[in-house]
């Protein structure tokens, strides 16, 4: 038997069957690592990279110990942002496959608090939330803890870095003295060990050698002056030709102005930050994670918890505040064993600076190697409908689809990712069919109800 199989663990046939169902058929390192100790219900703290399968080291150690008769709340995921909660949770739900009626149930920040408490009352097995809006539901006794038996950390450097200290430390109050406790972390700062010292107990700590992702990440750095960047970014897609890339700035000022200069250059492209609605921000995380749009300019605090799976290509259109930063950053890219492109701008004024980059395997090339074609763009395959009608109406992928592929309708290649939430539905469809779909959702009935269509 392979060490590696999910089948060498302590696991019920189900959970290995419906793994391997899933594609998950040998162990990622950190989960090879870790999962054993979790599962003998250990504390553990573990250490590795974006990309590396950690939910599922978690998820497969809560899930296998989960009582499913019992129906109390009996894990409790802690995450720093909206979008890594509900992430989690679709990872979780995906592994909780092997059984039925496992209920899973999100709670954060930036949403609407009564549903949620609409939703406690149905009862859940699983929590995955922010750590404020978990306080609140505790304070207000709308979620009750007392039976639970695994607390898990997911990103708790990141939940360290925006400022969750405080929230974790009273959420803790609410929670039983004896539990599992799991830590896991993409980096290892001083404060994680402090964190770990206070909630967890005897614990294993575990760090798997980030080796084998990095060397998958092709790295490669250019001098140019302020006002060559635009035009070195350019020469970038346009030598290297990524199906889509996300790039850093450092402000978000800046984020904005680089991502009009794309447009201006017809290179498709939607900023993201900090200071954007909630909604808004949601639009554009949708159209580039649908491929609606190729390229996205964020800054670190709008990225944080953004998952994007196949990212080709990180840029740094300025150099990170630091070395930790820019690991983060271009974690990002390479995901699951594909290749992934990292470039860094830097200034000469900065020359002294990028020195602490240079370890011999990253590459500091000449920016006027690169490829300058006149004419290049970047357009994308896909623009995203926005339906007016979500789960709230009972709505699913498949009513879409039916709807857009029924009757001698739209081929079912020419629709690309469908994202259905609360009171929207986002379906991506290939960009020159854009319209006719739009005439048939907003001509026809969906579910026997009427939705208002409009293009993003
Ligand atoms: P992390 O939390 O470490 O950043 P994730 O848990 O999000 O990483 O996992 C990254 C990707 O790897 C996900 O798409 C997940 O479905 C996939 N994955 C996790 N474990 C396995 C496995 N054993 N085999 C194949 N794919 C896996
Ligand atoms: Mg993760």
């Amino acid at each position: 038997m392979n060490a590696k199989n999910f089948s060498s663990l302590p696991l019920s046939t189900e959970m290995v069957q419906n793994l391997n169902a899933i594609g998950y058929t040998q162990m990622t390192p950190i989960q090879e690592q870790s999962l054993p100790y979790i599962l003998e219900g250990r504390d553990v703290l573990a250490q590795a990279k974006t990309g590396s399968g950690k939910t599922a080291a978690f998820g497969i150690g809560l899930l296998s110990k989960l009582d499913v008769k019992k129906f109390r709340v009996q894990s409790l995921i802690l995450c720093p942002t909206r979008e890594l909660a509900e992430q989690v949770a679709r990872e979780l739900r995906q592994i909780a496959k092997f059984a039925h009626n496992i209920k899973i149930l999100t709670l954060c920040g930036g949403v609407a608090f009564g549903p949620q408490l609409g939703s406690l009352r149905h009862g859940a097995h699983i929590v995955v939330g922010t750590p404020g809006r978990i306080l609140k539901h505790l304070s207000k006794e709308s979620l009750d803890l007392e039976n639970l038996q695994t607390l898990v950390f997911d990103e708790a450097d990141r939940m360290l870095d925006m400022g969750f200290s405080e929230e974790i430390e009273k959420v803790l109050e609410f929670v039983p003295k004896q539990r599992q406790t799991l830590l896991f972390s993409a980096t290892y700062p001083e404060e994680i060990l402090d964190l770990s010292s206070s909630v967890q107990q005897d614990a294993i700590s575990i760090k798997t050698t980030t080796q084998e992702v990095a060397n998958k990440i092709t790295q490669r750095f250019y001098e140019v002056s302020g006002e060559q960047k635009i035009k070195t970014l350019i020469n970038i897609f346009s030598t290297f030709k990524p199906q889509n890339a996300i790039v850093f700035s450092n402000t978000k000022i800046e984020a904005d102005e680089i991502a009009s200069k794309l447009q201006k250059s017809n290179i498709d492209a939607l900023a993201i930050h900090g200071d954007l609605e909630q909604y808004d921000r949601n639009d554009v995380l949708v159209q580039f994670s649908n491929g609606s749009s190729r390229v996205l300019v964020a800054t670190d605090v709008a990225a944080r918890g953004l998952d994007i799976k196949e990212l080709s290509m990180v840029v740094n259109y300025d150099l990170p505040h630091s070395l930790e930063t820019y690991t983060h950053r271009i974690g990002r890219t390479a995901r699951a064993g594909a290749e992934g492109l990292a470039f860094t701008l830097y200034e000469p004024w900065e020359a002294e600076k990028v020195e602490e980059y240079r370890d011999g395997e990253r590459l500091f090339e000449c920016a006027g190697d690169l490829k300058i074609s006149n004419g290049f763009s970047m357009t994308p395959e896909f623009i995203t409908l926005v339906i007016e009608g979500g789960k709230k109406d009972k709505l699913r992928a498949g009513d879409l689809l039916g709807a857009l592929t029924g009757d001698a309708g739209l081929a079912g290649t020419s629709i690309g990712k469908i994202d259905v939430y609360e009171r929207q539905t986002y379906v991506a469809i290939e960009a020159k069919l854009v319209d006719e779909a739009q005439k048939r959702l907003s001509g026809g009935k969906i579910k026997g109800k009427k939705f208002s269509v409009w293009i993003l």
